[in-house]
């Protein structure tokens, strides 16, 4: 007889997270070829070129354990950012920083605040940790912040949010995430997650490291798996009050960032021209997909990041299913009980086409 050992309620109660689905297995299941993966807002382009080659440069030191300070990427990453060194952490993607942030904070005698239609890493990290969650109403799939701000108490110690959100695409003009900084109280620490800063071009949108000034108590979080085209590498950084990078460094693993990654992290900032094609291939496509899916006569929030939310008219799930027959892969949202939509991510110029064309014949067997 086998006897289990006893997890912690918490534990239990949380699913497994599940990734987009890879091109392989679609094409191993359903037999077809040249299939498009839309569902991991990942960079069409790749990677940058400079961050594979020192990557790949420095796979003849592996035998060596990586720098455990990280001290040339974050000496980098304060020039870039403007802080003092003792202020910057790197991690295993920025959702290491996420949970590292929670365990550093917060128990099962806490809570954290988030929108409802949040990033589901969120709710992993805090539910791992037994917080209990504060999900605060997002009308329109937008952040109330003033609700978020009038949701915290005494025992309240991390407010979560994305600017732009994911998977929403909505964000946060600058006076209000401005008064959320003013308005929560002082012993939140308030997370603002920056991974799809790059993309936005509304004059309005608030870049966190210009609000550092705002309020002791905030993280500005930020990821090379987006604009840097490094998402399989796993670099995640951010700006913290000093105290915190303290707490986090007594907590962490040593070699959290490898070393082919803390190379590539340092190449790919050095590769502006890369993030420059990037950005501007994710923009011109958010017009183009904009204006592909008004044609189609479908709501969507085209937002300020790298991919789009649909609404469905035969339900998220459905739209995902046909589409994959189509072999265009999206990202359908049961995790966020978000039923009627699915998230698109923007693609190469070719890629957005084959996505509408795709989306196109769903609607004409549908309807
Ligand atoms: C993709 C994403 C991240 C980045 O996660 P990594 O762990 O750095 O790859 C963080 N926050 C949001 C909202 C995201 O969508």
């Amino acid at each position: 007889m086998t006897v289990h050992t006893e997890s912690p309620p918490w534990v239990l109660s949380l699913q497994p997270y599940v990734p987009g689905k890879p091109i392989e297995e679609l094409e191993r299941e359903l037999g077809i070829r040249g299939s498009i993966k839309l569902a991991s807002n990942e960079n069409p382009l790749g990677v940058s070129p400079l961050a594979a080659a020192a990557a790949h440069d420095a796979m003849a030191r592996v035998h060596l354990y990586p720098d455990a300070a990280t001290w040339r990427l974050r000496e980098r990453l304060a020039a870039f950012a403007d802080v003092p060194m003792a202020r910057i952490l790197t991690g295993n993607g920025s959702d290491e920083l996420l949970h590292l942030l929670v365990r550093a904070f917060a128990t099962n005698s806490h809570n954290a605040v988030m929108g409802e239609y949040g990033f589901i890493a969120y709710r992993v990290a805090t539910g791992a940790a037994g917080l209990q969650q504060r999900a605060v109403p997002m009308p329109g799939f937008e952040h109330d912040l003033g609700a978020m701000a009038r949701a915290c108490d005494a025992n309240t110690r991390l407010l979560l949010l994305a600017n732009p959100n994911n998977p929403t695409g909505t964000w946060c003009g600058r006076a209000a995430v401005e008064a959320l900084l003013r308005d929560t109280p002082e012993h939140v620490l308030i997370v603002l997650d920056e991974a799809y800063v790059e993309f936005a071009d509304d004059p309005d949108y608030p870049n966190g490291l210009s609000l550092l000034g705002l309020r002791e108590n905030l993280v500005v979080l930020r990821t090379f798996s987006k604009a840097y085209g490094m998402a399989g590498l796993r670099v995640g950084w951010a700006v913290v009050p000093e105290y915190v990078a303290d707490r986090i460094n007594r907590i962490r693993l040593p070699f959290n960032v490898n070393i082919p990654a803390q190379e590539a992290a340092i190449a790919a900032l050095d590769d502006t021209d890369f993030v420059e094609r990037t950005v501007a291939l994710t923009r011109r496509g958010r017009a183009v997909v904009s204006a592909g899916l008004d044609a189609l006569g479908l709501e969507y929030i085209a937002g300020q990041a790298n991919f789009v939310l649909v609404r469905s008219p035969v339900g998220g799930p459905e739209l995902y299913q046909r589409l994959l027959r189509q072999g265009v892969i999206v990202r359908p949202l049961q995790p966020y009980r978000m039923l009627d939509h699915v998230r698109i991510s923007l693609g190469t110029d070719a890629e957005n086409e084959r996505m509408l064309g795709a989306l196109g014949r769903v609607l004409r067997d549908v309807t």
